[in-house]
């Protein structure tokens, strides 16, 4: 395939954004080569600039759960859009958004709106402290919150590709009170507590990480955590801005039945727009400002566009909940044919999935966290990304990202990539 076009137009953006991208990881640096410029997409297809048809793996990193311009979701911003976009007032659909979020997710009594997942994990830290009184935090490395300050020690995703897990411009000062410990590892998260009595305000985590590829939350991983922080007056945080809305419809919660105290949300909950998202019960949320101490605000939190194709794709994942089924099937279809082809070829790789998330690490041995992820082959993953690339599969340009399999995609479209699986690693 050419991408002729694409790298004509990055050379353009590059003279004006920094790398020529509005987000690090679009830039290929991990695998090389010039990034995509996309022209349209609809249901499980990407059509870029140069009038290739690329079958999608990302789904904007995940938002895009029912597939590329949905319809549901785009009339209901088209019509939303008409009576004016932004207000900066209260609007009916936050609550009827709200109450629905509410509906399907166990144990959140009550939702504020922002307008990414930084801001969503950001906010439920400061609420966190401010309910409980207490500073620390406890963060897993490779886990990935979003880019405010608290979170940028040891991150996943694009902060590993750049090799700056601690960035600069994130002070001593805010890094002291980020606890790390190694995801899966539940002594010694139980250790750190007992290292810092009474200071520990609360543990977030993706409780299925997608930052370092995708890897699952070991046998009673979750559980430990939730009684480590009942013992020890500590809140839970799931980020589920990843998993919220796609493991199931009440997240990871609902999944492996484990309670948190705050959820963050983003992707899905947005329907492709920009909004984030936290949750928790009624005694946590009353700490927000206006009711309570802890400030939180925005201009844009709640647009009537945001929440409009939030509550349209909500809608769609509410009424048609066996959407859920069919994409854990359809990544199970994906994974046994690319265990198979890698098996015929020798190819040493480690696959880990959960429902409709899923990755490779070119790797002997199992992935359970940041450690056994970052030892795994990235001049294979390289060739490997580059041979789907050129054969119109698209998966995510780094090995510390999760795929995102869209309900758009077909068995045919399943077929053709695991095909191409194999055409690639033939050539390894
Ligand atoms: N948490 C998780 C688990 C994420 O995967 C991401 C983004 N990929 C974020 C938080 C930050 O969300 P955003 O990029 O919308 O700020």
């Amino acid at each position: 395939m050419i991408y002729q076009r694409s790298s004509t137009l990055f050379a353009a953006a590059k003279n004006v954004i920094p790398g020529g991208v509005n987000s690090p990881v679009r830039a290929f640096k991990a695998v090389g080569g010039d990034p995509i410029f996309v022209k349209k997409a609809k249901g499980a297809y990407l059509y870029d600039e140069d009038g290739n048809t690329l079958i999608d793996y990302i789904n904007s990193w995940g938002p895009m759960i029912l597939g590329h311009a949905h319809e549901p979701v785009v009339n209901a911003v088209i019509e939303k859009t008409k009576l004016g976009t932004s207000f900066g007032m209260p609007t009916e659909i936050e609550t009827k958004i709200a109450e629905l979020a509410i509906s399907m997710v166990p144990n959140i009594d009550k939702i504020r709106f922002v307008n990414s997942g930084t801001e969503a994990c950001m906010s439920a830290v400061r609420l966190a402290r401010g309910f409980t009184g207490k500073d620390k935090i406890i963060k897993f490395a490779g886990c990935y919150h979003g880019h405010s300050d608290s979170f940028l020690i040891q991150a996943g995703s694009g902060a590993v590709t750049f090799g700056s897990p601690n960035s600069p411009g994130v002070t001593k000062g805010t890094a002291k009170d980020t606890l790390l410990a190694e995801y899966n590892n539940l002594s010694q998260v139980a250790e750190i507590i007992n290292d810092n009595k009474n200071e520990i305000s609360c543990i977030i985590l993706e409780p299925i990480a997608g930052n370092m590829g995708c890897i699952p939350p070991a046998e009673g991983f979750l559980e430990g955590l939730r009684k480590l922080c009942d013992e020890n007056e500590i809140l839970l945080i799931f980020d589920e801005v990843m998993t919220g809305f796609r493991v199931a419809k009440g997240g990871v919660q609902e999944l492996k039945n484990v309670k948190a105290d705050i959820v963050t949300f983003g992707k899905v909950i947005g329907g492709g727009l920009p909004v984030g998202a936290f949750a928790a019960r009624e005694e946590i949320m009353n700490h927000l400002a206006p009711l309570g101490p802890v400030y939180q605000a925005g201009t844009l939190s709640g647009n009537p566009l945001a929440m409009a194709a939030g509550y349209a794709m909500l809608n769609e994942l509410n009424s048609k909940s066996e959407i859920f089924k069919s994409l854990q099937k359809k990544t199970e279809y994906l994974h046994k044919g690319m265990t198979e082809v890698l098996n015929n070829r020798s190819i040493a790789h480690t696959i880990n999935r959960e429902q409709s998330m899923i990755s490779v690490h070119f790797s002997e041995t199992p992935v359970t966290n940041f450690k056994t992820a970052a030892n795994a082959n990235n001049e294979t993953f390289k060739k490997f990304f580059h041979g789907l690339l050129n054969n119109g599969i698209y998966i995510a340009p780094s090995a510390f990202e999760t795929w995102f399999l869209c309900d758009a995609l077909s068995y045919k479209d399943l077929d053709k990539t695991i095909e191409v699986i194999d055409k690639t690693v033939q050539t390894f």
